[in-house]
């Protein structure tokens, strides 16, 4: 690998699951007991605001009693000492890549700890609850959602990641289904461009034949392995 200047990696809800946090996919296809239509679409926010806003309400209170494990502290490990080119895409809504140290991390599918104003546009930092419809600390409007990316919205940036893929040598994910798109769509783009790519992962994503190489196991044991070996050439 001692080829490789500019890295992009790709992490989902994998990453954060030994930390505690539910996969989106686990057993029944269920997330935290509701079906995504339920509360993970526009159409699901129109219909029943009040049942969507207490579910996000939930996943925010929880996700600030979650700590980064051995997988978040790796890439972060890697963030800092890695001298080339790096962009950490997130498919995740948590913050434990940030609380690790990570700085060039890019939240494609938004963010539990930001809300989002449908009336004047603005994203501001949030920690508590949005169902009691509290005002927007920039325009006073009460008309807050949680900045998350809903099936069927388009995913943040995506002109960014595309720039970084085509400086990119290596293209990694982590911890992600590839079930979701346009992210499960990355690996066969950053092959087009001529990239290495490797997938870390529990068992093989539904792109896996799409990777030169795939290494299977928990995140906290293949990821700080794999980043000891890109640090020590
Ligand atoms: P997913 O739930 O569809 O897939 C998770 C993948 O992680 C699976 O392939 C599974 O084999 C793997 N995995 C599970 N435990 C692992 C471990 N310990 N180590 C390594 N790999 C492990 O998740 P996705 O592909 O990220 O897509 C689902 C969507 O869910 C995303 O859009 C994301 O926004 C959302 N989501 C986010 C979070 C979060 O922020 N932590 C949690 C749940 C869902």
């Amino acid at each position: 690998m001692s080829n490789i200047r500019n890295i992009v990696i790709l992490t989902g809800a994998g990453i954060s699951a030994e930390s505690g946090i539910d996969t989106f996919r686990g057993a029944g296809g269920l997330w935290e007991n509701h079906r995504v239509e339920d509360v993970a679409t526009p159409e699901a926010f129109a219909r029943d605001p009040e049942l969507v806003l207490r579910f996000y309400d939930m996943r925010r209170e929880a996700i600030q009693q979650k700590r980064p494990n051995a997988a978040h502290e790796a890439l972060a490990r890697l963030d800092r000492e890695w001298g080339g080119d790096l962009l950490i895409v997130t498919q995740n809504v948590d913050d434990l890549h940030e609380r690790a140290g990570a700085r060039r991390v890019l939240h494609m599918h938004g963010e539990h700890l930001n809300a989002w104003c449908l009336a004047c546009d603005s994203r501001s930092p949030w920690r508590g609850p949005l169902v009691d419809r509290p005002e927007c600390p920039a325009c006073g409007e009460r008309a807050l959602r949680p900045d998350i990316v809903w099936f069927g919205e388009m995913p943040y940036r995506m002109d960014e990641i595309y720039d970084a893929l085509r400086e990119a040598d290596l293209f990694v994910s982590i911890g992600t289904s590839g079930a979701v798109y346009p992210a499960a769509g990355f690996v066969r783009d950053a092959r087009e461009l001529g990239l290495r790519t490797l997938e870390l992962n529990l068992e093989p994503s539904q792109g896996s034949a799409w990777f030169h190489e795939s290494r299977l196991g928990a995140a906290t044991e293949i990821v700080p392995h794999w980043v000891d070996e890109i640090l020590s050439g």
